[in-house]
């Protein structure tokens, strides 16, 4: 009887230890599972994370175009299909904000109406852009910062008189014609490329490497967006503007897109939705 009993018990033990041992199977399985997820989840968010910030900011629509495959930003900017030069004209809605690179080229023998030369200089910039460099030049000048005009409007004739010396100095010094032509038009666009021939442009100081270093530059690269202008050749963008990094050359673009170009730390091509620039 005793033993009847005992096995009995033993029998209840063994059912019971066995119904534990499903249970905790079926809970750490379930636990499995959920870690599972959670690693699968993981590499989503740490994608969104690394993103940049700059795209993953909600942002005005152009920014949020930039794929050189989108539509163009903006219904002013053509598209080549042959990737033959886009004629343009800075002129209607929209003029601020008109692309000049090796692509997009003004018509032949652009000449824009000028202002009178900038305070103390000779150096000139088109009607509608002046005013917003003499804003910026007096708002500048009160923070002990002076913007001295290097370079603004350059006619063709000059432009292609830099654009021939710069080849025949890479020339001299032992690059064929072609890689000589395509090494200056990294630093000197040729006649119609060139932001200076529209007069949109101003070489702030000095053409140097050294401006980087200047008071002027800090200030240029906090303020300059509120007069509309930016900084058009900027050093991580060079890949996408086809020229090197150019600290000196602000461009008028308006205040509007100059704020949203500083936001979210694109080139212009990027903002209006065009092709990187063909070397
Ligand atoms: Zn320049």
């Amino acid at each position: 009887m005793a033993k009847t009993m005992n096995r009995r018990q033993l029998r209840a033990k063994l059912a019971l230890l066995l119904l534990l041992v499903v249970i905790l199977g079926a809970l750490s399985a379930g636990f499995l599972i959920s870690e599972k997820r959670v690693h699968a989840a993981a590499p989503e968010a740490d994608a969104s994370d690394t993103a940049p910030a700059a795209t993953t900011e909600p942002q005005t629509e152009p920014l949020t175009e930039a794929v050189p495959a989108a539509e163009p930003a903006t219904s002013a900017l053509p598209k080549s299909a042959n990737n033959d030069p886009i004629i343009v004209s800075p002129t209607g809605d929209g003029w601020e904000t008109t692309l000049v690179n090796l692509q997009y080229r003004l018509p032949e023998g652009y000449e824009p109406t000028l202002a009178p030369a900038v305070e103390g200089s000779s150096v000139q910039l088109d009607r509608r852009v002046a005013p917003h460099y003499a804003a910026m030049y007096a708002a500048a000048k009160a923070d002990g910062c002076i913007l001295t005009p290097y370079s603004g409007y350059r006619s063709y004739a000059r432009q292609q008189e830099n654009f021939n010396r710069r080849v025949a100095s890479f020339v001299e010094q032992g690059l064929s014609e072609a890689d000589a032509k395509a090494k200056t038009q990294t630093r000197i666009l040729p006649p119609g490329c060139s932001e200076h021939n529209m007069g949109f442009a101003m070489d702030v100081v000095s053409a140097s490497a050294d401006f980087v270093e200047t008071k002027e530059f800090k200030w240029l690269t906090e303020h300059a967006y509120a007069y509309g202008f930016i900084l058009r050749y900027p050093e991580n963008k060079t890949d996408i503007t086809g020229v090197m990094y150019e600290p000196w050359h602000w461009r008028y673009v308006g205040e509007k897109a100059a704020k949203e170009i500083f936001q979210s730390g694109q080139c212009l091509e990027e903002y209006l939705g065009a092709a990187a620039a063909k070397q």
